[in-house]
């Protein structure tokens, strides 16, 4: 891989709350949230879109997120499931923590990390989704959404006991991401 050496400050620096937004990297089902707030997020997602698709970054971007690192937020045109999706076509894991990049750490109002729910899972296994939410201080839908998100990765597993060696390609990564509905969108 060739790391551009670009001192071109990228979008998402500007405004890393749009790409932190829990909602525009981790997509709720239509009938979980309002009209209102489905239509906020679509303006919101083809903003980030638009920025990141004219972004000098955005191949290299793309490639440490899919194949590097396991980060949280909307990254190079796709949500974390669209890079799951990737990885899982390639035949690759990555093991790395969510919280190392793009400020998974919950700050504010900002998204509950991945790892921070499911230690919270892990500490208090009987907690009902709706308890786990309040020790935490986010919605339901979110735990229900890394919940899945942690089934999902262990069935991934599950069904790729033998791991890929070698690294995939630049070329290999943008050939199934041009395959996503997501590299299709103006
Ligand atoms: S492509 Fe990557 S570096 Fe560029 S704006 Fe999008 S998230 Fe930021």
């Amino acid at each position: 891989m060739t790391i551009v050496d670009d001192t071109t400050t990228p979008p998402c620096a500007y405004e890393p709350e749009i790409y932190l937004d829990e909602l525009l990297h981790s997509p709720p089902a239509r009938t979980d949230i309002t009209a209102a707030e489905w239509d906020a997020l679509t303006v919101k997602r083809a903003t980030a879109h638009r920025q990141c698709a004219g972004c000098p970054l955005m191949v290299e971007c793309l490639y440490r997120a899919v194949v590097e690192m396991d980060v949280s937020g909307y990254v190079a045109c796709t949500t974390e499931w669209e890079r799951q999706t990737i990885r899982r076509r390639l035949g690759i894991q990555v093991n790395q923590p969510t919280t190392a990049a793009y400020g998974a750490a919950r700050v504010g109002g900002g998204p509950v990390s991945h790892e921070a729910v499911m230690t919270a899972r892990q500490a208090y296994p009987k907690d009902t989704c709706h308890q786990l939410a309040d020790r935490l201080g986010c919605s339901t839908s979110t735990i229900k959404r890394h919940l899945r998100r942690a089934r999902e990765q262990k069935r991934d597993a599950a069904l790729s006991p033998t791991l890929t060696p070698n690294l995939p390609t630049i070329d290999a990564v943008l050939d199934v991401f041009d395959e996503l509905e997501t590299s299709k969108v103006a």
